[in-house]
């Protein structure tokens, strides 16, 4: 089954279940500056979960366009590492605003699964909160799943979209790629190896977070489901990693063809492929290239796409000719790629031959810094020079450190940030505006732009 096919048969699976299916939102989330970009399927239905806003309809389903790349929920970091992570990707859902709640939710994924798309039971695992007798008992008494394949988690079954907003108890549904792959299933010790892998999340949206992080009851328990369509491809089209399938079938060669890497499993492609659809997708969505907010995530992802293809030896432009292979692939249902095509090529292009002045150079000086080297730890000054010189975001330097089993020094790389401010200030020159860096991650409502985030550091 194509993925074009399965998009198709969730929608009218679900539309023939009374759900209005509706088009996807924009990536710029519309009157929600507390999220950086669209992360999941609910983000357009937020006013209506939290009751501020009415629709003419009590059910929804949609194929949301999404980005993990900032924010609470980040997978930058993740690409090229998981068969299962991208910055950009669809996400099927169907959604009830005080309509039904979990019987119903239950039933119709599992039956979506196991009749409509004749998933075998035995390869589902499916997970629900620890405090959730009411889901686990839906699962056995009326599902009638096997208590073998079945666990309680804490975290993992809670889902929340930011830091404040709607969120509850979930229940999720695994696919088990089989003994050949390694990892454990849903709670074990290597669960996050890529055996087991959560396809479709179902969230029992009963409460509303507040900043001060109390819990509110939202007016209706809803409910809110999304399932990756690419994991769900996968599963489909009988591979295990999802750049294995035909949408990134088409935008791997077109990236074989430009960078001439030959090896379609090529970490670096699978990057580049990845980061082809975020980017080209955010400019289509009124993103550009900056040096803060959203437009500097962008700006990331552009350089370390960039950086990939300079790995596997291009150095020259060649990330912007992917959008035409985009096109081919998503066109049909995203016009816009093709309403768009030149504005984003355009963009594109103008920001790799920016790069590519600085790329050289600060590989270069990365490459001295790391034969003096002593230990495993490449110090601030380094990336602070790579970032400010050379205009290495600092995700993109801890990808290189990475690769060679290395990390980041970033308590350094923020007093030598905090060193240069001073200078600035104490020369009464502000050629250079650093406010723009200090704005950057400090917003912290956004739980920092950095993939780095996690450390909490302030770039
Ligand atoms: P994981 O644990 O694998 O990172 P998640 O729990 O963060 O996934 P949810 O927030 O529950 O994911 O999102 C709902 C669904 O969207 C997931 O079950 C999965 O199918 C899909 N999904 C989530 N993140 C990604 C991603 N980065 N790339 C592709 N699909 C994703
Ligand atoms: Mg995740
Ligand atoms: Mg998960
Ligand atoms: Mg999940």
């Amino acid at each position: 089954m194509k993925s074009a096919d399965i998009r198709q048969a969730f929608l009218d699976y679900f539309a023939a279940k009374s759900h209005q299916v509706v088009p996807s939102s924009s990536l710029i989330p519309g009157n929600d500056p507390t999220l950086l970009f669209t992360n999941a399927g609910m983000v357009p239905f937020k006013d209506v979960f939290l009751g501020d806003e009415q629709r003419g309809y009590r059910r929804a389903t949609s194929s949301q366009r999404c980005v993990r790349a900032g924010g609470k929920h980040n997978d930058l970091e993740n690409v090229g590492y998981t068969a299962r992570h991208h910055t950009f990707f669809e996400m099927l859902g169907n959604f009830s605003f005080g309509d039904y709640f979990k019987q119903d939710a239950i039933r119709f994924a599992w039956d979506f699964l196991t009749k409509e798309l004749r998933l075998p039971e035995e390869k589902l695992w499916v997970t629900v909160h620890v405090s959730d007798d009411e889901a686990a008992d839906i699962w056995f008494n009326e599902i009638g799943i096997d208590k073998s394949r079945f666990s309680r988690l804490d975290e993992d079954n809670f889902w929340q979209m930011g830091d404040t907003g709607p969120c509850g108890p979930s229940s999720e549904i695994f696919y088990d790629h089989g003994e050949d792959v390694p990892g454990g299933p849903p709670g074990s010790e290597n669960d996050d190896l890529d055996r087991y892998i959560e396809i479709w999340n179902l969230v029992f949206m009963q409460y509303e977070r507040q900043a001060s992080g109390e819990l509110v009851e939202l007016p209706n328990p809803s409910i809110d489901t999304g399932m990756g369509l690419e994991r769900i491809a996968a599963v489909m089209q009988g591979v295990h990693n999802n750049y294995d399938i035909d949408i990134f079938q088409g935008l791997l060669k077109a990236a074989a063809k430009a960078t001439g890497c030959e090896d379609l499993t090529n970490k670096s492609l699978r990057v580049i492929a990845d980061h082809i659809r975020s980017c080209s997708f955010l400019i289509c969505d009124g993103v550009m290239p900056s040096n803060e907010g959203r437009g500097y995530v962008l700006r990331r992802i552009i350089r370390r796409a960039v950086r990939h293809g300079y790995q596997l030896g291009q150095s020259k432009p060649f990330f912007y000719t992917l959008i035409d292979a985009l096109a081919e692939q998503m066109g049909d249902a995203y016009p816009e790629l093709n309403d768009q095509h030149d504005k984003i090529a355009a963009a594109l292009k103008a920001e790799e031959e920016q790069f590519a002045r600085t790329l050289e150079k600060g590989l270069s000086v990365l490459d001295a810094a790391l034969d003096k080297l002593e230990g495993t730890v490449i110090p601030g000054d380094v990336i602070f020079q790579l970032y400010d010189t050379y205009g290495f975001p600092t995700d993109l330097t801890n990808d290189l450190a990475r690769e060679r089993g290395l990390s980041l020094d970033l308590d350094g790389y923020e007093q030598a940030m905090n060193a240069q401010r001073e200078r600035a200030r104490a020369a009464g020159s502000f050629k250079v505006d650093y406010t723009d860096a200090i704005k950057l991650d400090s917003e912290t409502e956004f739980c920092g732009y950095d993939a780095l985030a996690s450390t909490a550091k302030v770039v």
